[in-house]
């Protein structure tokens, strides 16, 4: 599932593609693909045509286009999307819907660029809305993303980020992996992430959060931002100038985990071996010996 370094790497892929072309003609081959869309196929493209791309933004797992007349094309990635430009010599086979059935939404600008929205297992989809202020900081978002904390790198750009997000943490009781998933405290991290982050801070996840100092969690968002860029950095150099692709689990970042998904294996740190636990139907992964 694409978490915030899989989103971020698309965002900055994405842009230079978008930015400044209009909106010629969009192709809704699945109405699944814009199930929340109020008004459904019919409206998303009478919102999006003749509209100018102004930018890319993005928070935690959302990223939506920014248009000319102040509104935004959100688009979710859910499971497995991918936002996929094909070359303009392959776009009838990658971006046709007869060769490829997993595209949902083709997008089509004015410089003859193809986007197409890929989603093997459907849980993606595409909204274009109206912005309006967050709940939590003001910033002015999609509407539907208005719920949505700040990620972790918004945090950091705040001296006093981490240590106000920390204390945000410790007010919960859960384990301190929940909270790091509620997207309502921290936005952006997942599974693969949150396991990354609590072994590199050598947090065991099913500590409570409440349990843990403002000093301790505070170290641990600071941590959790490096794995964070460690992991856009990665993306970044493996990313085809052609193609803005996310693989989910078993992309290309899986070569930089330490925890996640590495049951069996040693420790990097100690030689332990990591072991595998049940997580709310789902895994976590963890050193028993540097995660007490
Ligand atoms: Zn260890």
């Amino acid at each position: 599932m694409p978490e915030l370094p899989e989103v971020e790497t698309i965002r900055r892929g994405l842009g230079p593609h978008i930015v400044g072309r209009s909106i010629t003609d969009i192709e809704v081959l699945r109405d699944r693909a814009v199930r929340r869309q109020p008004g459904g196929a019919d409206e998303l493209v009478g919102r999006l045509v003749g509209r100018a791309v102004t930018g890319v933004d993005r928070r935690g797992k959302y990223l939506w286009w920014m248009l000319d007349d102040g509104a935004a094309l959100l688009v979710h990635l859910g499971m497995s999307g991918q936002l996929v430009i094909p070359p303009a010599d392959q776009a009838a086979s990658i971006a046709g819907s007869a060769t490829d059935p997993h595209v949902r939404v083709r997008v089509k600008l004015s410089d003859g660029t193809t986007v197409a929205f890929r989603d093997q297992r459907t849980f993606g989809w595409l909204w274009a809305c109206e912005l309006a202020p967050s709940r939590h900081d003001g910033r002015y978002v999609p509407h539907p993303a208005t719920h949505i904390a700040p990620d972790l790198l918004e945090v950091m750009a705040h001296k006093t980020g981490p240590v106000r997000l920390a204390h945000a943490m410790q007010k919960r009781h859960s384990g301190i992996k929940r909270v790091l998933l509620n997207q309502e405290v921290v936005s952006g991290i997942g599974n693969i992430y949150a396991d990354e982050m609590l072994w590199a801070a050598r947090v065991n996840g099913e500590t409570p959060a409440d349990e843990l100092s403002i000093r301790k969690l505070a170290a641990l968002v600071r941590v959790g931002d490096a794995v964070l860029r460690r992991s856009i950095t990665a993306g970044g150099t493996s990313f085809d100038a052609l193609y803005v692709h996310v693989n989910g689990e078993s992309g290309y970042f899986s070569r930089q985990l330490n925890a996640y998904g590495q049951a069996g294996q040693p420790c990097p740190r100690c030689g332990t071996v990591i072991t595998r636990r049940v997580f709310m139907n789902r895994s976590s992964y963890l050193c028993p010996r540097c995660q007490r």
